[in-house]
């Protein structure tokens, strides 16, 4: 190992003995420690609060006129079942442990890459490190960020196998509330059943997950929370029913949204008793794509040198709240999703030191450049 990957890796140890799970996030100490790491290195550090106990850290860097570019990933990760999982190890050129890629990894990563930025600056642009607080959940830290925020572009750090990703997927999550008439058990016909109507609109999705998939859309329906039911000899007159459908990155959520509320019309159609009400659970993610031919995107493709960008990221990311704020973002990182949220997340060490050069460079041609012209922003995102 480099010294500089020595200093990677006990770094995003450091980060991830901090326990962030979230719920319930409590990013604050991390925060904090990670302000003043980046003061320490020159970069001026503010702790933004986001709720009690919850907390982004924002270190910006101003190397001369131009673009503003940002870091950006997260410090919460979602909770470990096994004690073992909050423990770091270094192991056969791995880093074990949660955070490891998801995004402790890549954040330190990115530490790293201002670091070097630092001490061989350009002359033109600023760079700003965010490391912000509930990505895994709500996105309430992002959402503080890009509220009276602006920048030029963003490099969002999260697992990607360096490879850089210019799509995402989106997500809606609904929350039906199925209303019937509570009645005695034994006699259900003098009540309408909540549970059974909820039932029907389950295995409807079913139908509809099914039918996602044999158009080939990279789009998914499910099912994710039923709740319902008071008593084991009354029959129920509410169920509540959580769905989460992904979006293909060429999907809008009004669409996905109208396809849900087609389901709901047939049922009734089937049965005028059924009744609920629909309503919005969790946040919502915009789809994006960015075009490979705009400038933003080749500018990052030529930086990182990769002919084609990856395949969209399946996963939720904080992409989407700057994309909505006009600001184009590639997603970039080091391991892997599939280790993200396992009970033995890790990351190579390799791809660890690599993502620095990586991070680096995008910084590099990204700072250099003129800024988007607003006209070529829009191209970027529409
Ligand atoms: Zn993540």
């Amino acid at each position: 190992m480099t010294p500089e990957t020595t200093v990677v890796v006990d770094e995003s140890i450091d980060m991830m003995r901090f326990r962030t799970a979230n719920p319930p996030g409590d990013e604050l100490a991390l925060a904090t420690w990670l302000a003043e790491r980046a003061s320490a290195m020159g970069m001026s550090a503010v702790v933004q609060d986001v709720s009690p106990g919850r907390a982004n850290c924002i270190a910006t860097v101003t190397f001369g006129p131009g673009p503003t570019i940002v870091f950006c990933t997260h410090l919460d990760v979602v909770p470990a079942m096994l004690e073992e999982t909050w423990t770091p190890q270094v192991r056969d050129g791995r880093l074990y442990g949660r955070g490891a890629c998801d995004a402790k990894g890549p954040l330190a990563a990115m530490l790293a890459a201002c670091r070097r930025l630092i001490a061989n600056p350009p002359t033109t642009g600023t760079l700003i490190l965010a490391a912000v607080a509930d990505e895994e959940t709500d996105a309430t830290g992002a959402l503080r960020l890009v509220h009276d925020f602006d920048a030029d572009a963003v490099i969002i750090g999260e697992p990607t196998s360096n490879q850089p990703v210019l799509s995402s997927r989106g997500a809606l999550r609904l929350a039906v509330d199925f209303t019937g008439l509570a009645s005695h058990s034994s006699t259900p016909h003098r009540g309408r059943n909540a549970i059974h109507a909820a039932a029907k609109f389950i295995v409807e999705g079913e139908r509809y997950h099914a039918r996602l998939l044999e158009d080939g859309r990279w789009a998914s329906h499910a099912a994710t929370v039923v709740e319902g039911g008071t008593k084991l000899n009354m029959v129920p007159d509410r169920c509540r029913v959580l769905v989460d459908r992904r979006l293909a990155p060429d999907e809008s959520l009004d669409a996905a949204e109208a396809e849900i509320t087609q389901i709901l019309d047939k049922l009734k159609a089937e049965d005028p008793d059924l009744s609920w009400a629909v309503s919005k659970a969790g946040v919502w993610l915009e789809p994006f794509t960015t075009p490979t031919s705009s400038r933003f995107a080749s500018r990052v493709l030529h930086a990182v040198g990769a002919a084609v960008p990856g395949p969209p990221f399946p996963g939720g990311t904080d992409a989407p709240h700057f994309i909505s704020r006009g600001i184009p973002a590639v997603i970039l990182g080091p391991g892997d999703l599939e280790q993200a949220h396992a009970d033995d997340e890790w990351v190579e060490i390799d791809q660890l030191a690599a993502a620095v050069d990586l991070y680096e460079r995008c910084a590099l041609a990204l700072l250099g450049s003129t800024a988007e012209s607003s006209r070529e922003r829009d191209e970027i995102l529409t």
